[in-house]
Parts: structure tokens; sequence; C-alpha cells
């Protein structure tokens, strides 16, 4: 029948347009290389396994849309998967994808060692596997995509040093069971370490934050405080989640505003606080090139791609070829060429009361 022609007609012309769209598509930042290509015959769309840890914070919806829409534009399909902060759950999840025969899987850990399980079951079908901000330890990771992690750190702890040079620190960190929370202190620490060794500061205070949850820091610094009588001169908050548990501590004793605090993702409840002043920074990490770079790399390996990179990262199995892209610190004073110029917030929202 006509109609069936026609059919045929359109999936040709579609295949023909992912083709020509993923020819033309190895021109992405941190993309070197090609290596051999195509390894399948692949006669349909490539189907993309996209296992998040959480939606929890802000910017989880922006990577799982902006990860989607250039992986639909590039031809692919992606299947999402939150698992709610929940190792178990996301190792299940992940399994349904792998028995649904995706081409490639992405993977955001909830726990960097638990998900190593993931990239064994992934293997054993042939599904390579991207780590997707957190890096997967102790696993044959294929690629890690992140920010540069460390340099997050150092900028949370330049940026309350350069506000508060002496005194006593509390540093509320990231998840225990996230490899980057592990990642942010060790750069925090390159700055603080020589002015505790100095005398200049204090660590009077130091815990992590399980789950991320700004419920666990708002608890920890309500503790910080107890122990050190309000004398607190600074605190390093991992993310600007926790960074809102933190202030609301210092909010119930008054002192909301003067005690310098970082944080982190640019969220807007984070941003509207620098600008109220009660944060002192955050770091802003441009999401969508993060997405929109592992949507293609994601494709490339499904495609049977060996993905050159200049960087690797060492997980306690090998060194993972890594792509990291740069943070940028942002304050009161540079909001308006950053997060705004940038079209991450709008203006009104960002200064609406
Ligand atoms: C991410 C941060 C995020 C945190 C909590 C970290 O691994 O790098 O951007 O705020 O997880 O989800």
């Amino acid at each position: 029948m006509s109609t069936k022609f026609k059919k045929f007609g359109v999936l040709l012309l579609a295949l023909v347009f992912v083709f020509s769209l993923a020819a033309c598509g190895n021109s992405d930042e941190g993309t070197e290389g090609g290596g051999s290509d195509d390894g399948e015959s692949s006669d349909d769309k490539i189907v993309i396994g996209f296992s998040m840890d959480t939606l929890q914070e802000e910017r989880w919806q922006r990577d799982r849309d902006f990860f989607v829409e250039k992986a639909e534009a590039l031809g692919a399909e992606v299947l999402v998967q939150s698992a709610n902060s929940d190792d178990a759950k996301q190792i299940s999840q992940a399994e349904n994808l792998i028995s649904q025969g995706v081409d490639v899987l992405v993977v955001v850990p909830h726990s960097a060692k638990a998900a190593a399980a993931i990239v064994e079951k992934a293997h054993e079908a042939g599904i390579k596997v991207l780590s997707y901000d957190r890096l997967i330890k102790e696993a044959d990771v294929d690629l890690y995509v992140s920010f540069d992690n460390e340099r997050v750190g150092e900028m949370q702890a330049t940026a309350i040093v350069e506000a508060a040079p002496t005194g006593n620190y509390v540093l509320i960190e990231g998840a225990d069971t996230d490899n980057n929370a592990h990642l942010f202190k060790q750069g925090q620490m390159n700055i603080l370490q020589p002015l505790v060794d100095k005398g200049d500061i204090t660590i009077v205070y130091e815990q992590f934050t399980e789950g991320w949850d700004p419920a666990n820091a708002l608890a920890n610094m309500e503790n910080a405080l107890t122990v050190n009588e309000n004398n607190i001169d600074a605190v390093v908050a991992a993310n600007d989640g926790t960074a809102g548990g933190v202030i609301q501590a210092l909010e119930q004793q008054g002192l909301a505003g003067q005690v310098p605090v970082s944080g982190q993702d640019a969220e807007l409840a984070g941003i509207q606080r620098i600008v109220e002043g009660t944060q002192t920074m955050t770091v802003y990490k441009p999401i969508k090139d993060l997405a929109y770079n592992s949507a293609q790399l994601a494709i490339d390996l499904a495609n049977g791609k060996t993905i050159e990179t200049e960087k690797v990262v060492n997980n306690d199995f090998k060194d993972v070829p890594s792509i990291l892209l740069d943070p940028i610190p942002v304050s009161k004073d540079n909001i308006d060429e950053t997060v705004i110029a940038d079209g991450f917030h709008s203006e009104e929202d960002v200064y609406a009361e």
C-alpha cells in the first residue's frame, strides 16, 4: 500500500537525518579524536538509559531536561529513572533499563561504591557506562563527565576566607557516599589547611550531611552553634541546599547575614539569599554544557567510538577517561554577568521581592 511506502520513506528520511546529525556532532568540546566508527549495524534509534540518584536539588531537573533535549535532537531516545536516594532502587532500575535493551547507560550514582554493581551488570550485557557528574568508584567506568569539583571546593573556601580571614570555621560537607563531597572538601582544605597551620583559622566543627538533605544540614549547624556557644565566624557549606539549612540555623540565633556562608549550584533560592545578604557566594556550574556534552558522548559510546580525553581520574579501579568542565564562582558582584546573562535565571526571579 502506498501508506506503507510513505511510512518507509519517512523512516528513511529520519534515519538519514539522525546519521547526518551524528556525523557532524563530533566537534563538541572535550571530545577529541574519533576512534573506530559504528560497531553496530544499528538500524533503529539509539536508546540511552539515564539513571539518576535524585531530583531533590533544582539542578537535577535541568540536567534531565537538557540531556533529553539534546539526545532527542541527535535522534536518540532517553529512558529516565530517578532512584529517590536509594541504592537498591537505583540498581534495580538500572537492571531494568539493561533488560529493556538500552544501548548505553548514563548514571548519576547515589552511592559511589554501590553503583559499581551497575557497571558490572551493564558490561555483562555489553553496555557502556558514562558516569555523570559523580564518579562511580571501584568499577570499570567507560567515561566520566563532570565539573572540576576540587576547583569548586577551592572557590568556596577562597570566597569565605576573603570574607572572614580569621576565626572559627564550620564545614558542612555533602553526603559521605558521594565522591564529589570528598572532592569539594579536598578543594576547601587546599585553601584552608595553610591558614589552620598558620593559626589564622580554627575548624571547630565539621560534618558530612546525610543524603545532602537540608534538614540534616540544619540539625548539624544547630549542633555546631550549641557546641561553640554561637562563637562561629564562617561556614563553608557544600551546596545551596545545605547552605539553606545552615542559614536557617543562623537565623534562629539572629546571626544570619553576619556569618559568611558558601554554597554551590546557583539555585534560585541561593542566588536570592546572596542578593539579600545571608549567603556569601555560590558556584555556578553551566549544566547545559554538562548535559549536552554527555548526551553526545553517550551516543558516541553507544556507537562503539573510542573517546579520547585529555584527563583521567582514578576511581580506585583504573584511570577513568574524564572530561571536567569549569565551574564559576558567583557573588553579589557578578550575578548579572553569569547566571542572568546565561539565562540560568531571569532578572525578575533573582530580584523578586
Ligand atoms: C553535585 C552537586 C549537588 C549535590 C547534591 C553533587 O554530587 O555535584 O551539584 O548539589 O550532589 O545533589
